[in-house]
């Protein structure tokens, strides 16, 4: 090969590498009770294993605190020895619009107390439900009380129903059915991705430019089995795994948005506040009717 077709093949990676899409991970809830598909404890050993395997640069868990026990607290150092973060998911994990200006910032205050010695705890602090308060007025005076709390705001770019979709699965365990895992694991990977090719799109349009995004996941069964397919797949398609840290960095965390529409995430409510109306902001399968057809489309259960 001539000097300069390797020099242009450099430097045609290099580029390529630049414009690599950007996300980082951050799974809410944890530490999650014992399911009829897993443990607890399995569950974070399975997520770990997943993390570690893949190379996964850091990951935040936004911790439910009420969770926590004598057992759980385990699974939280697990977490921090395996070089991931802690962060705040809120006490009782109630929403900020229905608890009010004093008692929702009382209960993240008392989630505080069992985090702030936490090994790798990192202040950032997401609300349960992307509730960010009731209205405009009690949103800037809940982001405030945050601020004073010492708190960033963990925000979300690309939201999604994977809580659902663990549902459905820990659901046919319970009912005893047989699971075809192939299946559901192309289910929760290609619905997973389409939220994120459809939130990125949304960026694009609204900011001109795809920024670092925070996926919103959770510390659950579907998670713990197919997280790592998930990585892969966003890998195939060109994407980068960041840490949410530098996720955070990105302009977007200072670009507070001058909307009460926050529960379908930053890039939503980014384009919300610029006249795009909620219903193109969220994706269809945001929604249980349309996750039950495509999970029975999607032969994830086995016809015995
Ligand atoms: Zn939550």
């Amino acid at each position: 090969m001539n000097y300069f077709l390797l020099t242009a093949l450099v430097l045609l990676f290099a580029s390529s590498l630049c414009h690599a899409r950007e996300i980082a991970l951050t799974f809410d809830d944890a530490p999650t009770p014992d399911s009829a598909l897993m443990t607890g404890a399995e569950r974070t050993r399975k997520l770990i294993d997943i993390l570690v395997k893949a190379k996964v640069p850091d990951t935040l868990f936004f911790v439910k605190a009420d969770y926590i026990n004598k057992d759980t607290q385990q699974r939280l150092e697990q977490y921090a020895a395996a070089g991931f973060h802690l962060a705040n998911h809120s006490y009782s994990h109630q929403s900020a619009s229905e608890l009010g200006l004093l008692d929702y910032p009382a209960d993240v205050y008392k989630a505080h107390l069992l985090l702030k010695s936490q090994k790798n705890f990192l202040p950032y602090h997401r609300f349960p439900y992307l509730h960010y308060g009731k209205d405009l007025a009690a949103i800037i005076a809940l982001q405030q009380s945050l601020t004073d709390l010492g708190y960033k705001d963990g925000y979300v770019t690309i939201d999604n129903f994977d809580w659902y979709i663990s549902s459905l699965l820990t659901k046919a365990a319970e009912d005893k059915k047989t699971l075809n895992y192939d299946n559901a694991r192309k289910f929760y990977v290609d619905t997973l991705y389409e939220s994120i090719e459809f939130y990125d799109a949304i960026a694009k349009k609204t900011l001109g430019r795809s920024p670092r995004h925070v996926m919103l996941l959770h510390e659950n069964d579907a998670a713990a089995l197919f997280v790592g397919d998930l990585i892969a797949h966003l890998r195939a398609k060109g994407w980068k795994i960041i840490t949410p840290q530098k996720a955070y960095e990105d302009p977007i965390a200072r670009n507070f948005p001058n909307t009460v529409f926050h529960k379908q995430g930053r890039v939503a409510a980014i384009a919300n506040s610029k006249g795009v109306p909620e219903s193109e902001l969220r994706h269809p399968s945001e929604n249980e009717q349309y996750l039950d057809q495509a999970f029975a489309k999607a032969g994830v259960l086995v016809d015995l």
